[in-house]
């Protein structure tokens, strides 16, 4: 998921979310909401589809509105509803308050069955509700205590803005799973998942919020809160391989220059030899470009991505991804006829699509294709808010480099090593990144039971 936040006397704040949920996108494209302001009414509206989609004919707007909170949804099967989009928004005896959250609570099921038997209501089946529950339920006597209170039951991955009706607030979980950064211009302060979506609401990257930190902004500017101790810092390198924009820092490190080193460690690790390199488009591209400075094979473009493929229509059902694999991508037969053929993409998840890339690169008359992975084999689950939760679905989980490279029928198979991928973030701390996909060590204890719909 991407979540938003802005806080401004002077800006548009309910355009300036929208605006930063249409540079968010690529981190959901199921729903996307918007909860605004002024302080004594707090209105949201939220709706299934694209942020263009969802506001085509209203952008949210109270006449003297200042705090606007925001969110954009990826789910998984099942949980894809009305219902569960985000912000969500309650009234509670202290007052109102929205929330937008991005990540995966590894505890939720487990307190969501406690309060339900207590008597509680839940009105969706996403993990992020029990957020809400546990804050309206607080005694703590602050709005921000309530919050902290509810954050040290909670476990896994976290990041929220959260608006009350004179505050905008920020935290993220004590291992940092998920990114969110502050934005700032003058008195107008901002808060979003990528720094890629500060520019487009007219403010300046300020830094990113800490792990087990909390922000609250108000009339009095930005006060920070330090509300857990940080064992183990464990930001998802899987950030910098697939999920963020290139054109994002996420915690000091460009997400394009780790994309870039990646590559050209591939070239390095590989030794693979060509007549072009191509990409899969466009999550594949920013390595391939390294790979190709690296070995010094020209980089072409091989594989044409239709652009206008709302993501919506890859939904998680396997018939529904075969047809989209055909209508996103097309090779160019010119390009890729006769040639040795070294391609380059970022993550093998189940395998389908890659299988499906090296047969129509075949059809379309390539002499070789030698596939580089930009990541290492994903053989375990991710908890904590990317879709590869589903272990059986993992083609690594199962099979080895070689059954995959059979399976997907290429002729040579590389996956970046793990201390290839460390080596490549360079201006952070790979150790204080979760590997567990690739290496199985979990920072944090996987949920038991998995009732509760996954959100990312
Ligand atoms: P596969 O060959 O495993 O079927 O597909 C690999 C492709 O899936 C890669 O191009 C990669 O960019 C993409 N991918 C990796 N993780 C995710 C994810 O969480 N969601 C979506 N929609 N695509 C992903
Ligand atoms: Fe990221 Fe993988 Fe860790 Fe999940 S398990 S948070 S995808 S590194
Ligand atoms: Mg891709």
């Amino acid at each position: 998921c991407g979540i938003f936040g802005a806080y401004s006397h002077t800006e548009d704040v309910s355009m300036m979310t929208y605006l930063g949920l249409y540079a968010l996108q690529h981190r959901g494209q199921e729903s996307a909401g918007i909860a605004v302001t002024d302080g004594a009414w707090m209105d949201v509206s939220r709706g299934m589809g694209l942020v263009n989609e969802v506001f085509r004919h209203q952008i949210p707007h109270m006449d003297n509105q200042y705090i606007a909170v925001g969110h954009v949804r990826y789910s998984t099967t099942g949980s894809s509803l009305l219902a569960n989009t985000q912000p969500l928004m309650v009234n509670y005896a202290g007052g109102k308050i929205s929330l937008a959250h991005n990540g995966n609570l590894t505890n939720a099921a487990q307190i969501r069955r406690e309060m339900e038997e207590q008597g509680n209501i839940f009105q969706t089946s996403i993990d992020s509700e029990v957020f809400v529950n546990l804050i309206a339920r607080s005694k703590a006597a602050s709005i921000e205590d309530k919050i902290i209170e509810s954050m040290k039951k909670i476990e896994g991955a976290y990041c929220l803005t959260i608006m009350t009706e004179d505050k905008l607030i920020g935290a993220r979980d004590p291992h940092g799973f998920r990114p969110l950064c502050i934005g700032r211009a003058g008195d107008t302060w901002v808060l979003s998942s990528e720094s890629c979506a500060l520019s487009v609401a007219g403010v300046h990257y300020v830094r990113d919020v800490e792990p087990g930190e909390m922000v609250v902004i108000d009339k009095h500017g930005l006060k920070s809160y330090k509300f857990a101790t940080v064992e183990k810092k464990a930001a998802c390198i899987f950030e910098y391989i697939y999920f963020a924009r290139p054109d994002s820092i996420i915690d000091g490190q460009s997400v394009h220059e780790a994309r870039f080193m990646m590559g050209r460690i591939l070239a390095r690790e590989s030794k693979f030899k060509g007549d072009i390199v191509i990409s899969v488009p466009d999550s594949g591209t920013t390595a391939a470009t390294g790979f190709a400075y690296e070995s010094g094979i020209p980089f072409v473009e091989g594989l044409i991505k239709n652009r206008y493929i709302g993501r919506t229509f890859i939904q998680p059902t396997q018939k529904k991804r075969d047809i989209a694999v055909k209508l996103k991508l097309n090779p160019i037969v010119s390009v890729v006829k006769d040639k040795d053929i070294i391609m380059v993409d970022d993550s093998i998840v189940r395998g389908t699509t890659s299988g499906k890339i090296v047969r129509m690169l075949r059809k379309a008359g390539a002499k070789s294709i030698r596939m580089c992975v930009s990541s290492p084999p994903i053989g375990y689950p991710c908890y904590y808010g990317i879709d590869t939760s589903v272990r059986k679905e993992l083609i690594a989980a199962t099979k080895t480099v070689e059954e995959i490279r059979e399976y997907i029928k290429a002729d040579a198979l590389h996956f970046l090593s793990l201390e290839g991928l460390k080596a490549s973030i360079q201006s952070a701390s790979s150790d204080d990144m979760c590997c567990a996909c690739f290496n199985n060590y979990y920072p944090v204890e996987s949920p038991k039971n998995d009732t509760v719909g996954a959100d990312k």
